[in-house]
Protein backbone atom coordinates (compact mmCIF):
# COMPACT_ATOMS: atom_id res chain seq x y z
CA UNK A 1 0.00 0.00 0.00
CA UNK A 2 1.30 3.53 -0.86
CA UNK A 3 2.16 5.75 1.91
CA UNK A 4 2.21 9.64 2.77
CA UNK A 5 5.06 9.94 5.59
CA UNK A 6 4.73 12.69 8.05
CA UNK A 7 7.60 14.82 6.36
CA UNK A 8 4.88 15.97 3.42
CA UNK A 9 3.10 18.49 5.76
CA UNK A 10 0.70 21.51 4.76
CA UNK A 11 -0.30 24.16 7.52
CA UNK A 12 -2.70 25.93 4.57
CA UNK A 13 -5.58 23.41 2.36
CA UNK A 14 -5.36 25.19 -1.19
CA UNK A 15 -5.07 23.92 -4.74
CA UNK A 16 -1.66 25.63 -5.05
CA UNK A 17 -0.11 22.80 -2.77
CA UNK A 18 2.35 20.12 -4.56
CA UNK A 19 0.34 16.61 -4.09
CA UNK A 20 2.56 14.87 -2.10
CA UNK A 21 1.34 11.57 -3.72
CA UNK A 22 -1.22 11.08 -6.34
CA UNK A 23 -3.48 7.95 -6.82
CA UNK A 24 -6.78 6.54 -8.56
CA UNK A 25 -10.30 6.48 -7.26
CA UNK A 26 -10.74 3.46 -5.38
CA UNK A 27 -6.68 3.30 -4.26
CA UNK A 28 -5.91 2.43 -0.42
CA UNK A 29 -3.18 4.73 1.38
CA UNK A 30 -2.15 5.72 4.30
CA UNK A 31 -1.17 8.92 6.02
CA UNK A 32 1.57 9.12 8.93
CA UNK A 33 0.29 12.22 10.82
CA UNK A 34 1.97 14.23 13.58
CA UNK A 35 -0.01 15.28 16.24
CA UNK A 36 -1.62 18.53 16.47
CA UNK A 37 1.86 20.78 18.04
CA UNK A 38 3.66 18.78 15.49
CA UNK A 39 5.21 16.06 18.06
CA UNK A 40 7.16 19.29 19.43
CA UNK A 41 5.56 18.79 23.23
CA UNK A 42 6.69 15.28 23.27
CA UNK A 43 9.99 15.74 25.03
CA UNK A 44 9.66 16.43 28.35
CA UNK A 45 11.13 19.60 29.22
CA UNK A 46 9.82 21.10 25.70
CA UNK A 47 8.44 24.17 26.14
CA UNK A 48 6.32 25.86 23.28
CA UNK A 49 4.09 28.70 22.08
CA UNK A 50 1.50 26.23 20.95
CA UNK A 51 -0.37 28.81 19.05
CA UNK A 52 2.64 28.94 16.68
CA UNK A 53 0.99 28.50 13.13
CA UNK A 54 4.42 27.19 12.05
CA UNK A 55 3.83 24.14 14.28
CA UNK A 56 -0.08 24.28 15.00
CA UNK A 57 -2.50 21.51 13.14
CA UNK A 58 -0.01 20.45 10.64
CA UNK A 59 -1.54 18.09 8.26
CA UNK A 60 -0.45 15.12 6.22
CA UNK A 61 -0.66 15.49 2.22
CA UNK A 62 -2.20 16.30 0.07
CA UNK A 63 -3.52 13.26 -2.11
CA UNK A 64 -4.06 14.11 -5.11
CA UNK A 65 -7.17 11.82 -6.57
CA UNK A 66 -7.14 11.12 -10.08
CA UNK A 67 -10.52 11.55 -11.79
CA UNK A 68 -12.05 14.10 -9.20
CA UNK A 69 -12.96 17.03 -10.42
CA UNK A 70 -15.00 19.63 -8.79
CA UNK A 71 -18.64 18.90 -8.13
CA UNK A 72 -17.73 15.41 -7.48
CA UNK A 73 -17.80 13.79 -4.06
CA UNK A 74 -15.12 12.31 -2.36
CA UNK A 75 -15.67 9.40 -0.19
CA UNK A 76 -13.09 8.24 2.29
CA UNK A 77 -13.55 5.47 4.34
CA UNK A 78 -11.47 5.24 7.27
CA UNK A 79 -10.22 1.42 7.33
CA UNK A 80 -7.51 2.11 10.33
CA UNK A 81 -6.28 4.14 12.68
CA UNK A 82 -3.05 3.68 14.75
CA UNK A 83 -2.08 6.31 17.91
CA UNK A 84 1.43 6.25 18.55
CA UNK A 85 2.79 5.48 22.41
CA UNK A 86 3.18 9.12 23.87
CA UNK A 87 -0.15 11.47 23.84
CA UNK A 88 -0.28 14.90 25.04
CA UNK A 89 -2.61 17.17 26.44
CA UNK A 90 -2.55 20.53 27.97
CA UNK A 91 -4.91 21.51 30.91
CA UNK A 92 -4.96 25.05 32.82
CA UNK A 93 -7.54 27.33 33.62
CA UNK A 94 -9.67 28.23 30.78
CA UNK A 95 -10.41 32.08 29.11
CA UNK A 96 -12.74 32.44 32.62
CA UNK A 97 -15.74 30.45 31.20
CA UNK A 98 -15.11 27.57 32.50
CA UNK A 99 -14.58 27.26 36.57
CA UNK A 100 -12.09 24.42 36.62
CA UNK A 101 -10.45 25.68 39.57
CA UNK A 102 -7.04 25.54 37.61
CA UNK A 103 -4.35 28.27 37.86
CA UNK A 104 -1.48 26.89 35.91
CA UNK A 105 -1.20 25.39 32.47
CA UNK A 106 0.18 22.25 32.64
CA UNK A 107 1.53 19.67 30.04
CA UNK A 108 0.42 16.24 30.74
CA UNK A 109 2.68 13.74 28.60
CA UNK A 110 0.94 10.06 28.49
CA UNK A 111 2.22 6.85 27.60
CA UNK A 112 -0.87 5.14 24.95
CA UNK A 113 -0.20 1.20 25.79
CA UNK A 114 -2.39 -1.62 25.01
CA UNK A 115 -5.80 0.71 24.73
CA UNK A 116 -5.62 2.71 27.47
CA UNK A 117 -4.03 5.76 28.38
CA UNK A 118 -2.35 6.53 31.30
CA UNK A 119 -3.22 9.80 31.86
CA UNK A 120 -2.28 10.36 35.46
CA UNK A 121 -1.38 8.17 38.10
CA UNK A 122 -5.00 7.90 39.20
CA UNK A 123 -6.30 8.36 35.80
CA UNK A 124 -5.91 5.77 33.07
CA UNK A 125 -8.89 5.49 30.53
CA UNK A 126 -9.53 3.60 27.69
CA UNK A 127 -8.78 5.20 24.24
CA UNK A 128 -11.36 5.99 21.26
CA UNK A 129 -9.01 7.24 18.56
CA UNK A 130 -10.61 9.58 16.29
CA UNK A 131 -9.27 12.18 13.44
CA UNK A 132 -9.46 15.96 14.25
CA UNK A 133 -8.39 17.31 10.76
CA UNK A 134 -9.68 15.68 7.53
CA UNK A 135 -10.58 17.57 4.27
CA UNK A 136 -9.71 18.89 1.07
CA UNK A 137 -8.62 21.97 -0.71
CA UNK A 138 -11.10 24.68 -1.28
CA UNK A 139 -12.06 26.25 -4.72
CA UNK A 140 -9.69 29.55 -4.33
CA UNK A 141 -7.85 30.93 -1.72
CA UNK A 142 -6.84 28.96 1.24
CA UNK A 143 -7.86 27.77 4.50
CA UNK A 144 -6.12 27.73 7.20
CA UNK A 145 -5.83 23.59 8.90
CA UNK A 146 -7.20 25.07 12.19
CA UNK A 147 -10.40 25.55 10.50
CA UNK A 148 -13.58 23.38 10.04
CA UNK A 149 -15.79 24.23 7.18
CA UNK A 150 -17.64 22.80 3.90
CA UNK A 151 -14.36 21.35 2.81
CA UNK A 152 -14.05 19.65 5.92
CA UNK A 153 -10.97 20.56 8.13
CA UNK A 154 -11.06 20.76 11.95
CA UNK A 155 -14.08 19.41 12.75
CA UNK A 156 -13.10 18.24 15.57
CA UNK A 157 -15.95 15.41 15.51
CA UNK A 158 -15.52 12.37 17.75
CA UNK A 159 -17.44 10.13 15.06
CA UNK A 160 -14.50 10.28 12.34
CA UNK A 161 -12.97 7.14 13.60
CA UNK A 162 -12.43 3.57 12.27
CA UNK A 163 -15.02 2.53 10.48
CA UNK A 164 -16.80 6.00 9.60
CA UNK A 165 -17.19 6.61 5.75
CA UNK A 166 -16.93 10.50 5.29
CA UNK A 167 -18.19 12.32 2.40
CA UNK A 168 -16.86 15.45 1.35
CA UNK A 169 -17.14 17.61 -1.74
CA UNK A 170 -14.45 18.43 -4.31
CA UNK A 171 -14.09 21.81 -4.82
CA UNK A 172 -10.17 21.65 -7.31
CA UNK A 173 -8.78 18.29 -9.55
CA UNK A 174 -7.79 16.09 -7.36
CA UNK A 175 -9.71 17.07 -4.62
CA UNK A 176 -6.37 17.13 -2.37
CA UNK A 177 -7.26 15.29 1.12
CA UNK A 178 -5.10 15.82 3.61
CA UNK A 179 -5.47 14.29 7.31
CA UNK A 180 -3.80 15.77 10.73
CA UNK A 181 -4.69 16.50 14.39
CA UNK A 182 -5.62 12.71 15.37
CA UNK A 183 -6.88 12.28 19.44
CA UNK A 184 -6.23 9.07 20.82
CA UNK A 185 -9.32 10.84 23.35
CA UNK A 186 -11.48 13.44 23.08
CA UNK A 187 -14.85 14.41 24.74
CA UNK A 188 -17.43 15.77 22.37
CA UNK A 189 -17.24 19.61 22.66
CA UNK A 190 -13.29 19.68 23.22
CA UNK A 191 -14.62 21.55 25.87
CA UNK A 192 -10.98 22.29 27.36
CA UNK A 193 -9.14 23.03 23.94
CA UNK A 194 -7.28 19.96 23.86
CA UNK A 195 -8.19 16.36 23.37
CA UNK A 196 -5.41 13.45 23.63
CA UNK A 197 -3.14 14.67 21.06
CA UNK A 198 -1.50 11.90 19.22
CA UNK A 199 0.78 11.17 15.95
CA UNK A 200 -0.33 8.03 14.16
CA UNK A 201 -1.53 6.53 10.58
CA UNK A 202 -4.34 6.61 9.71
CA UNK A 203 -5.45 3.71 6.77
CA UNK A 204 -8.18 5.23 4.09
CA UNK A 205 -9.86 3.89 0.70
CA UNK A 206 -10.73 6.83 -1.53
CA UNK A 207 -13.27 6.78 -4.21
CA UNK A 208 -14.37 9.85 -6.32
CA UNK A 209 -18.25 9.48 -7.13
CA UNK A 210 -18.91 11.42 -10.06
CA UNK A 211 -21.32 14.42 -10.15
CA UNK A 212 -22.97 13.58 -6.83
CA UNK A 213 -23.15 16.91 -5.31
CA UNK A 214 -23.54 17.69 -1.71
CA UNK A 215 -23.28 20.71 0.57
CA UNK A 216 -20.91 19.78 3.09
CA UNK A 217 -19.26 17.52 4.95
CA UNK A 218 -21.40 14.09 5.67
CA UNK A 219 -20.33 11.06 7.83
CA UNK A 220 -21.71 7.44 7.76
CA UNK A 221 -21.00 5.07 10.69
CA UNK A 222 -22.49 2.78 13.34
CA UNK A 223 -25.66 2.69 11.31
CA UNK A 224 -26.33 6.36 11.64
CA UNK A 225 -26.23 9.10 8.93
CA UNK A 226 -24.22 12.42 10.46
CA UNK A 227 -24.10 16.02 9.50
CA UNK A 228 -21.62 18.38 9.94
CA UNK A 229 -21.70 21.95 9.79
CA UNK A 230 -19.54 24.58 11.63
CA UNK A 231 -20.01 28.43 11.53
CA UNK A 232 -19.68 31.50 13.84
CA UNK A 233 -21.80 30.74 16.35
CA UNK A 234 -23.22 26.82 17.37
CA UNK A 235 -26.77 28.39 16.76
CA UNK A 236 -25.89 28.79 12.83
CA UNK A 237 -24.00 25.79 12.60
CA UNK A 238 -26.59 23.50 14.18
CA UNK A 239 -29.23 25.26 11.81
CA UNK A 240 -26.80 24.57 9.10
CA UNK A 241 -26.04 20.75 9.82
CA UNK A 242 -29.90 20.41 10.23
CA UNK A 243 -30.75 21.23 6.49
CA UNK A 244 -27.98 19.46 5.60
CA UNK A 245 -30.07 16.66 6.97
CA UNK A 246 -32.98 17.64 5.37
CA UNK A 247 -31.71 17.20 1.94
CA UNK A 248 -30.44 14.14 3.09
CA UNK A 249 -33.89 13.15 4.32
CA UNK A 250 -35.43 14.08 0.84
CA UNK A 251 -32.66 12.18 -0.86
CA UNK A 252 -33.61 9.64 0.35
CA UNK A 253 -37.51 9.48 -0.98
CA UNK A 254 -39.32 11.42 2.00
CA UNK A 255 -41.89 13.77 1.89
CA UNK A 256 -41.07 17.53 3.04
CA UNK A 257 -43.45 16.86 5.65
CA UNK A 258 -42.02 13.14 7.11
CA UNK A 259 -38.93 15.36 7.11
CA UNK A 260 -39.84 17.52 9.11
CA UNK A 261 -41.15 15.14 11.62
CA UNK A 262 -38.44 12.89 11.58
CA UNK A 263 -36.44 15.35 12.16
CA UNK A 264 -38.30 16.61 15.41
CA UNK A 265 -39.11 13.16 16.55
CA UNK A 266 -35.75 11.13 16.27
CA UNK A 267 -32.54 13.32 15.13
CA UNK A 268 -30.04 14.32 17.86
CA UNK A 269 -28.22 17.77 17.33
CA UNK A 270 -25.26 17.31 19.09
CA UNK A 271 -21.43 19.58 19.79
CA UNK A 272 -18.37 18.46 18.31
CA UNK A 273 -16.24 21.72 19.29
CA UNK A 274 -16.70 24.88 21.30
CA UNK A 275 -12.48 26.04 20.78
CA UNK A 276 -11.88 26.62 17.31
CA UNK A 277 -12.65 30.03 15.69
CA UNK A 278 -15.56 28.31 14.28
CA UNK A 279 -18.02 26.05 15.81
CA UNK A 280 -18.98 23.00 14.76
CA UNK A 281 -22.76 21.17 15.38
CA UNK A 282 -23.75 17.93 14.38
CA UNK A 283 -26.50 16.43 13.39
CA UNK A 284 -27.20 12.25 13.87
CA UNK A 285 -30.12 10.12 12.72
CA UNK A 286 -29.98 6.02 12.31
CA UNK A 287 -30.22 5.18 9.03
CA UNK A 288 -33.71 2.80 9.84
CA UNK A 289 -35.55 7.00 8.87
CA UNK A 290 -34.60 6.94 5.73
CA UNK A 291 -36.13 5.69 2.60
CA UNK A 292 -34.55 2.84 -0.09
CA UNK A 293 -33.32 6.19 -2.32
CA UNK A 294 -29.68 5.76 -2.26
CA UNK A 295 -28.13 9.63 -0.70
CA UNK A 296 -24.73 8.96 -2.14
CA UNK A 297 -23.71 6.14 -4.15
CA1 LIG B 1 -8.51 19.98 16.38
ZN1 LIG C 1 -6.25 18.09 18.23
Amino acid sequence: MRTIKNDHIIFKMKKENKPALTCRSGDMVTFHTLDCFSNKLIPEESRLGVDNPRVSNPCTGPLFIKGALPGDTLKIEILDIEVGETGVTIVGPSDGHIENGLEDHEVIRVKVDNGYAEVTPTLSLPIEPMIGILGVAPKEGYIPTALPGTHGGNMDCTQIKKGAIVYLPVFVEGALLSIGDLHALMGDGEVGECGLEIEGKVVVKVSVLSQVSEVGPVVYVDDKWITIASADTLQKASEDATNMMIELLHRSGHSKLDTALILNLAANLKICQIVNRYKTARMELSKKYFLDKKIFD
